[in-house]
């Protein structure tokens, strides 16, 4: 479904956006979880290395106190506290166990608290003599056999790591035996040049650190019971005990944990970050109520997050990029295999159209063919009709004529009777010569009578109405000739203006021929009763037509004849003398020739009728 383009570029840019967000905060998330898992494996050997030396370190002063009471003159004293003589005799074992031992100070404590030898017994500030049983390491030697605490000293404020141990003497608690050890001496058993690392006590506070600063720190912020506790051991000489500005951010397995370090003094010259996020390893240190502790700094983890993330996002959004042009070719694809089909579908259907009109047109055209062989089928019709009718026109003048042909065969007829009987009686007579005469007369009255009725068979004859060339003259000759007995009778004249050589027309001359006996018959009707009637015929080609018209000097043509003058049944004759067909044929006669019949009044009177008919192109014929 197409969207609305803002919407879909909306869409595209929050899909994008999301795939970016996931990339870029997966990827550092997972860069992260695996540096943070690489600086756990590196911690936790650091925290083998630190608790081992630790351990080592502090392992070497364990005995150390517990000893004392092997010594005698250590033991005797404490027996015997008020028998002072030993006193200066163990200070100066101490002194000297001390100078051996590196360590800060040793010294003795009676059951009650108070110091009876000391190594810094030369010192003005010396322990001896003083009371220390509220102090921590003595109560918990006195209660448990070992004390092993980090404070500082009440004298002179310098911190250390005090191991102390009961001395009994026959299960009977003389005193106890301190050693301290200072921090110094710890610290110079590791190395902690590749990222910080420190020891808290039991309470929190950093008592040996790589960074300078954080020393007398607290890792969690000291209630006011707790620091008055402290007030009252003097544990940490009233030192400040400032928190560490330590932040526990979130805890992850074996121990570990992911914190950030406040940096709120001056800006520290150290050789790696004190400050910011770390991942926090701790361990307790074995035989000590501590807490090793190391740090990685997530810095380069970051980093290397940071930039993974980066590259993430990049791919992403060439991935997103790479994704889009390829729906936009898809797309693309789609659309134009759209557009293929709807062609193809339009040319489908085009097909089908052009096919369904094929199927009409020829539809059509057998409906076509059927109308053209209809149409064929009624002219034929017609024109036989019409030949039938031109015949019957035909049979109606030979029956106008048949009078006076018969009439004009009687008379040879007669002859033929009256030479043929005088024949008979020449011949009994024996004259021969005149029975020859006769013969000869008899055949000659014959040929004339076969004449005629030659002439009058022509006539009848049914013409096909077939186009040939013919000699207008000789067509003149016959209509006269068929209608003699009818001039003869009338007494008409006949004024031909035929040139020599009569022009050739293209025609039936058998129809032709009926034309012209029609029309001087009509001449001859028109005339009828006129003292001298008189028929002009001419003939002429004018303007490559034959021009043929038959005039007479009868009434005319009255405008009421004009007007239906080619009509059928339009006849102006009385009785049976006129069927009103002799002009309506001649006229479709001579228009089946291609060519015209036209009546009209001649300027001094009488009526003309003119045809024009093609006249016969020799050159065609040639080509
Ligand atoms: P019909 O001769 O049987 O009457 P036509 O068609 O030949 O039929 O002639 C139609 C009519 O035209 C005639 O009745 C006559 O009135 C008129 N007509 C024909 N020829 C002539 C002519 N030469 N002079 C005067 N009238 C004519």
């Amino acid at each position: 479904m197409p969207s609305h383009p803002p919407l879909r570029y909306l869409t595209m840019f929050l899909l994008l956006a999301a795939l970016v967000a996931l990339a870029g905060f997966g990827t550092h998330r997972v860069a992260q979880q695996l540096g943070i898992a690489e600086l756990q494996t590196t911690g936790l050997h650091r925290l083998d290395l630190y608790t081992a030396s630790l351990e080592r370190e502090i392992g070497k002063y364990a005995f150390l106190p517990g000893t004392l009471g092997l010594e005698r003159d250590v033991v005797e004293l404490l027996r015997n506290p008020r028998a002072g003589a030993l006193q200066p005799a163990v200070n100066n074992y101490l002194e000297q166990l001390n100078e051996r031992a590196g360590t800060l100070s040793i010294y003795v404590i009676d059951a009650g608290g108070r110091v009876l030898a000391s190594s810094n017994w030369r010192r003005d500030d010396s322990f001896v003599g003083e009371d220390l049983s509220f102090r921590p390491y003595f109560r918990d030697a006195m209660n448990n056999g070992n004390g092993r605490i980090f404070g500082i000293g009440t004298t002179r404020g310098e911190p250390g790591y005090y191991l102390s141990s009961r001395l009994t003497d026959d299960g009977r608690t003389l005193g106890v035996a301190v050693i301290k050890v200072s921090l110094e001496q710890l610290e110079k058993s590791w190395t902690t040049g590749e990222a910080p690392a420190m020891v808290s006590d039991e309470n929190g506070v950093v008592i040996l650190g790589s960074v300078a600063d954080w020393k007398f720190t607290t890792l969690r912020p000291l209630d006011e019971s707790t620091r008055s506790a402290f007030d009252q051991t003097q544990q940490y000489n009233r030192r400040a005990l400032k928190p560490l500005g330590l932040r526990e951010l979130r805890e992850l397995d074996h121990g570990a944990r992911l914190v950030s370090i406040r940096n709120d003094g001056p800006e520290m010259v150290t050789v790696y970050p004190v400050s910011g996020r770390f991942l926090a390893q701790s361990r307790p240190l074995p035989g000590t109520p501590w807490t090793l502790t190391v740090f990685s700094h997530l810095e380069q983890v970051d980093n290397i997050a940071h930039s993974r993330a980066a590259v993430a996002v990049v791919a992403a959004v060439l991935l997103f990029v790479f994704a889009l042009m390829l729906a936009e070719r898809r797309r693309h694809l789609k659309d134009r295999l759209a557009a293929q089909q709807a062609l193809q579908q339009a040319h489908d259907e085009l097909e089908r159209k052009v096919d369904e009109r094929t199927a009409d047109l020829s539809a059509a055209n057998y409906l076509l063919q059927d109308e053209i062989a209809e149409r064929i089928r009624a002219e034929r019709t017609l024109r036989a009709a019409q030949d039938e009718l031109v015949q019957a026109g035909k049979l109606a003048v030979i029956g106008q004529l048949s009078t006076g042909i018969a009439h004009e065969l009687n008379q040879p007829l007669a002859a033929l009777r009256t030479l043929s009987g005088n024949g008979v009686r020449f011949l009994d007579r024996g004259d021969l010569a005149t029975t020859r005469a006769n013969l000869e007369r008899i055949a000659q009255l014959v040929d004339r009578m076969g004449l005629i009725t030659g002439q009058l068979r022509s006539f009848a004859r049914k013409s096909g109405g077939r186009l040939q060339p013919v000699a207008l003259d000789g067509v003149v000759d016959s209509a006269l000739a068929l209608l003699e007995p009818r001039l003869r009778q009338a007494g008409a004249e006949i004024l031909r203006a035929l040139p020599a050589a009569a022009p050739r027309a293209l025609c039936d001359a058998n129809r032709l021929e009926q034309v012209l006996v029609n029309l001087i018959g009509n001449a001859l009707d028109a005339m009828a009763g006129q003292p001298a009637p008189c028929i002009e015929l001419s003939a002429a080609a004018v303007d490559g037509k034959a021009r043929l018209s038959v005039r007479d000097h009868g009434p005319g043509l009255p405008a009421e004849t004009l007007a239906h003058l080619f009509e059928p049944f339009y006849t102006t004759k009385p009785g049976s003398d006129g069927l009103g067909l002799g002009l309506t044929i001649s006229a479709g006669i001579v228009r089946d020739f291609g060519g015209t019949l036209t009546g009209s009044n001649h300027a001094d009177g009488g009526a003309v009728f003119t045809l024009e008919i093609p006249l016969f192109d020799e050159s065609t014929v040639n080509d």
